[in-house]
């Protein structure tokens, strides 16, 4: 339904296109206005950030990146879909950045999705023609996420309680554990779950994690680990350099199953079998955990079936070089299906 109503308010209300590149002015109480011949941007430490450890994380800043990232993507949209869910193929925009800090525009990206050329005059409100929509399905998926941006938006903004709590207050009533080792491993890549671990360590080196890689580990946090999904939420908040608190907030619940979402809680997620269908030859995995590097596909997945001789082979011991799994999976599906299924009783 949002959707819908997304979409039929695109068609009656789109603004025409300025070229704000031709205007290097200020804003400022609704005058343009040239700035002061001593205006300079403050520093980054003024701005409370501080350094990474990682020298560079790759991203060009300021319209400049998120131009180039744009046209970039634009190469590569028509493949969208059926690319985007593959964390060791560059089938995403990796423009999250970009649209975070506002040095890319939402409604270029939008056009761009919408099948118009970057920069084509717009034929004015209303003017989008039945043609655009039905472009590639590269491009309709792709919208369909920046629609999920703009959904994310209006849920905070309708209803903030569910910035700090369940968006469901059935859920208010949801038992977790509070285990600072379980957190810290999760936090860590040493949960003993590969894609979990591989996905938690690209967080933590580039500041980015691929969707499914998101979906993956926060679902393993809730209903694996059994942690308040408030504490995954922070941390990520904490970590990613596209920190949005809509999106993350919205990504949370969602993988909680505490949020908006039609799906009922027992969509749970199984760390191996999303690793075998996501990442099948381990390519992801072998970048982030070097120490599976040489571990055959068949049990990357799952290293700890593979047979003590074998691992010894290339060196590997199981609890010495990488940890077994923190937690049984069906064990904790079973446990996680029970507390939900008791805080769902409380349903108003
Ligand atoms: P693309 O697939 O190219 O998507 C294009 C843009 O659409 C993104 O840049 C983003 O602005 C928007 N978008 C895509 N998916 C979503 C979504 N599910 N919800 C809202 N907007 C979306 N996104 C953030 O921007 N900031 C966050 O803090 C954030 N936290 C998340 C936490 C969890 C647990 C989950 C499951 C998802 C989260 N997302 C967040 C959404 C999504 O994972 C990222 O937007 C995406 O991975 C960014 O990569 P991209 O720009 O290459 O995405």
């Amino acid at each position: 339904p949002y959707k819908n109503a997304w979409f039929k308010r695109l068609r009656a209300a789109e603004p025409p296109l300025v070229d704000v590149a031709a205007f290097p002015v200020q804003a400022k109480s609704g005058q343009l206005q040239t700035p002061p011949a001593d205006a300079r941007i403050p520093t980054l430490s003024e701005m409370r950030f501080e350094p990474a450890d990682n020298a560079s994380l790759g991203i060009t800043p300021g319209m400049t990146g998120g131009r180039e990232r744009l046209a970039d993507f634009a190469q590569r949209i028509d493949g969208y879909k059926d690319r985007r869910d593959f964390p060791a193929v560059k089938g995403v925009s990796y423009l999250s950045v970009h649209l975070r800090f506002g040095t890319v525009s939402v409604r270029d990206c939008a056009r761009l999705a919408l099948g118009f050329d970057e920069g084509q005059p717009h034929a004015g409100p209303g003017g989008h023609s039945q043609k655009s929509f039905e472009s590639s399905e590269g491009k309709q998926g792709w919208l369909n996420e920046l629609i999920w941006r703009d959904f994310y938006f209006a849920i905070l903004h309708h209803f903030p309680h569910a910035a700090t709590g369940p968006f469901k207050p059935e859920y208010e009533a949801l038992v977790t554990d509070q285990d600072a080792e379980r957190l810290a491993a999760w936090q860590e890549g040493r949960t003993g779950y590969p894609l979990v671990d591989a996905a938690m360590r690209q967080l933590n080196t580039t500041g980015y994690m691929h969707n499914r890689l998101r979906m993956v580990t926060a679902s393993f946090f809730a209903k694996h680990l059994l942690l308040d999904w408030r504490l995954g939420e922070a941390y990520f908040a904490r970590k990613l350099i596209d920190f949005d608190q809509s999106a993350n907030n919205g990504g949370w619940q969602w993988a909680a199953s505490t949020g908006c979402d039609a799906q009922p809680y027992f969509r749970i997620f199984n760390p191996i079998s999303q690793s075998e269908k996501f990442d099948a030859e381990g390519k992801f995995i072998r970048r982030y955990v070097p120490e599976l590097a040489k571990v055959p596909a068949r049990y990357i997945h799952a290293p700890w079936t593979l047979p003590p001789l074998e691992a010894k082979s290339f060196g590997l011991v199981i609890g010495h070089d990488y940890p077994a799994p923190i937690v049984d999976h069906a064990t904790q599906r079973a446990e996680a299906l029970r507390r939900y299924a008791a805080a769902a009783k409380n349903k108003p």
